[in-house]
């Protein structure tokens, strides 16, 4: 089953208003049409970014989000405010939510439901971190969020997992092409357990962490490797740019 690839850019806490919309546009113009292509701005630019690329083929989506409706929750952005403003894809489970916002395993699985259950594309990250990689424990920590997801879940082409190896995340030490593919695998086959092969089959799971031009042709040709989630590299339109063009 051949999947197309899907490959985002996280923009984190980064750009300005008038470079958010400049990078949109550059990578709407000259994005390659083999390619889903979105782009994950801060939330106050997603507004802009979605007129600035309207007609184009890029998806503009949101790096978080909370899982109430409406309410007394000063701060937080709901999933029908993000779809309102033409949002079609929201991040859960961000390493940086978890570990450095302290987000604990239930409110990711909260988010993760409501923003499916909402009609947006879900990008639900997973990954390990160094400590645990090195006791071995990279695939049972995979598992525990993975179990995150409602099992209601129904349209794999609207479930994305990115697996994000947190120590490859902004370190410029990507995980090697077979590191990649071992945990993208075991990610497909629990997927075939938790639901069944043909759904497995369909899921993109995006690899994430130091994903650069020199290295997204490797790990974009393994198996079970069906995209990126890009940081640094998304935040210049040459780079991110040339890594859609080795998804192709
Ligand atoms: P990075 O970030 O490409 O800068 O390592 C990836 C991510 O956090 O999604």
């Amino acid at each position: 089953m051949a999947r197309v690839p899907f490959v985002a850019g996280n923009w984190k806490m980064n750009t300005t208003r008038a470079t958010a919309v400049a990078l949109a546009d550059a990578i709407a113009k000259s994005a390659p049409r083999e390619v889903m292509v979105g782009v994950a701005p801060p939330f106050v630019y997603i507004d802009a970014v979605v007129k600035a690329t309207t007609g184009t083929n890029v998806l503009v989506g949101a790096q978080d989000v909370y899982f109430e409706k409406g309410g007394a929750f000063t701060g937080e952005v709901s999933v029908d405010m993000l779809k309102d403003i033409g949002a079609k894809f929201c991040l859960t489970g961000h390493s940086e939510r978890r570990h450095v916002l302290g987000e604990s395993p239930e409110l990711v699985g909260k988010k993760a439901k409501a923003v499916y259950d909402a009609g947006l594309i879900l990008i639900h990250c997973v990954g390990e971190k160094l400590e645990q990689r090195d006791a071995g424990q990279t695939l049972q920590v995979v598992q525990s969020q993975l179990d995150e997801l409602d099992r209601t879940i129904a349209d794999p082409d609207r479930l994305v997992i990115a697996y994000e190896p947190v120590w490859a995340i902004g370190t410029g030490r990507n995980a090697t092409d077979a590191q990649a593919q071992e945990v993208h695998a075991f990610i497909r086959e629990s997927l075939a357990k938790m639901w069944n092969t043909a759904f497995a089959d369909r899921v993109r799971i995006q690899y994430g962490g130091s994903m650069k031009p020199e290295n997204a042709a490797g790990l974009m040709a393994q198996t079970d490797v069906d995209g990126g989630l890009i940081g640094g590299a998304a935040l210049k339109a040459e780079s991110f740019l040339a890594i859609l063009n080795a998804a192709k």
